[in-house]
């Protein structure tokens, strides 16, 4: 806990005597972690994606991986400034609820689990509400087999409708013929959602490491070096060890939700409800026709036929509610899908990685305990912890956040990086 506290100070200390420039400095870590790989990537020819030369670039079992050499140092030098919380990893409960140690209460600032509805106070980023009007639009957990991805990505490409995928590293690999196709929609921005999926407060710093490290390596390869600038915890668990190394080591914010569609769970029963494809479309349909702040972060996956169909079914009403529907970071008023790139098609940079401004995080409300604890389905894993209930929660939209200075290293992303609200 002391060493806890003696990070929020720095924090705050850092605040005091940066404010007005926020950037991370050109020898931030980031810039070296993601060196391109032995083979060029492509969609066709010998290296393509799917092949066995590019499969063999990746770890078969992440738990026989070592952590590349770039990842400890940036790791080691967020440790060694005090900015990873000392924290030890939780266990799950029964109950699908994450516990601490003793003296580490997750409802706590310090410790904050986003798993039990604790918003982070301004100190790392984390996002939970899309800007106001907003719907972000995203797909957790894929690439699934082509029966499945082929629908969503054909009716997202025919709509020319942009969308957020959060995407799991070992699906990647065992799906790479879906992979190929969501590469070429350009309007698709691939985001982390971790190489195996599991509960990441439950992981320790290496495995954490390893988790994001690797997805992030794999978007980046596939994406002519792109590295993502967002992630969403599995379950939605996350805390301040977690999203610190995300942040600092990688320079990912944390993005979870303001509604849980439960689509995962058609066909099953919980304690308090069964899910249907009814059910989930009439939770999806309420949001849609419902108020416009904050902006929706709805949870949906693209784990089969189902979920695919429940998004499907109502997303006429994006367009005749007036949603500005869009990827997560346009919805979360981010300024660029990637942190070297403002998108798929724009050229990549050498920018000063853009951290953003801990003081442009909203406040948060005070820390409630949940009352959904049902455990959450994925195609990666057998985990289970708590979710997110299904309830919008107090607006901390992004309208809030005050205008970031920005520093590029080019005029392009420094206008733009300079120009635009951040989180
Ligand atoms: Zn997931």
């Amino acid at each position: 806990m002391a060493r806890a506290g003696s990070v929020l100070f720095l924090l705050a200390s850092s605040l005091a005597v940066s404010a007005g420039s926020w950037y991370q400095p050109r020898d931030h870590p980031v810039h070296d972690l993601f060196k391109r790989q032995n083979i060029s990537v492509s969609l066709s020819g010998a290296a393509a994606i799917g092949t066995a030369p590019w499969i063999a670039q990746y770890p078969a079992d992440l738990t026989k991986a070592t952590v590349p050499a770039a990842w400890k140092a940036a790791y080691d030098s967020a440790v060694s400034k005090g900015l990873i919380p000392n924290i030890p990893p939780a266990t799950l409960g029964t109950d699908g609820v994450a516990k601490y140690a003793t003296g580490f209460d997750p409802l706590s600032a310090a410790v904050c689990d986003s798993s039990q509805d604790c918003r982070i106070n301004g100190t790392i980023p984390q996002v939970w509400d899309a800007l106001p009007g907003h719907a972000g639009i995203s797909f957790d957990d894929g690439p699934l087999e082509l029966a499945t991805a082929s629908p969503l990505y054909t009716f997202l490409k025919q709509n020319n409708q942009g969308s957020t995928h959060f995407m799991i590293g070992s699906n990647m690999i065992a799906n790479s013929d879906s992979l190929k196709m969501l590469v070429q929609d350009e309007k698709q921005e691939l985001a982390c959602h971790t190489w195996t999926h599991p509960v990441m407060t439950t992981q320790t710093d290496t495995q954490i490491l390893l988790e994001l490290g690797w997805t992030l390596q794999l978007i980046h390869d596939i994406t002519n070096g792109r590295i993502p600038k967002i992630w969403r915890p599995p379950t939605g668990a996350s805390d301040m060890r977690v999203c610190a190394i995300a942040y600092y080591v990688f320079g990912l914010t944390t993005v979870i939700w303001n509604y849980d569609s439960n689509d995962w769970q058609i066909g099953a029963t919980d304690a308090t409800a069964v899910y249907t494809d009814e059910s989930v479309t009439a939770s999806l349909t309420g949001w849609l026709n419902g108020p416009k702040t904050p902006g929706l972060l709805m949870l949906e996956h693209e784990l089969n036929n189902h979920t695919v169909g429940c998004f499907i079914n109502t997303y006429p009403l994006h367009k005749s509610n007036g949603w500005i529907s869009t990827t997560v970071s346009d919805a979360i008023a981010a300024p660029s899908w990637y942190q070297n790139s403002l998108n798929n098609t724009a050229p990549l940079v050498a920018l000063d990685v853009a951290a953003p401004a801990p003081s442009a995080v909203p406040s948060p409300p005070a820390p409630v305990a949940t009352t959904s604890t049902t455990p959450p389905a994925s195609a990666a894993s057998a985990s289970a912890s708590a979710t997110k209930g299904s309830s919008k929660n107090a607006s901390n939209g992004v309208s809030d956040v005050g205008p970031l200075a920005m520093i590029s290293s080019t005029a392009l992303l420094g206008a733009l990086l300079c120009s635009v609200a951040f989180w």
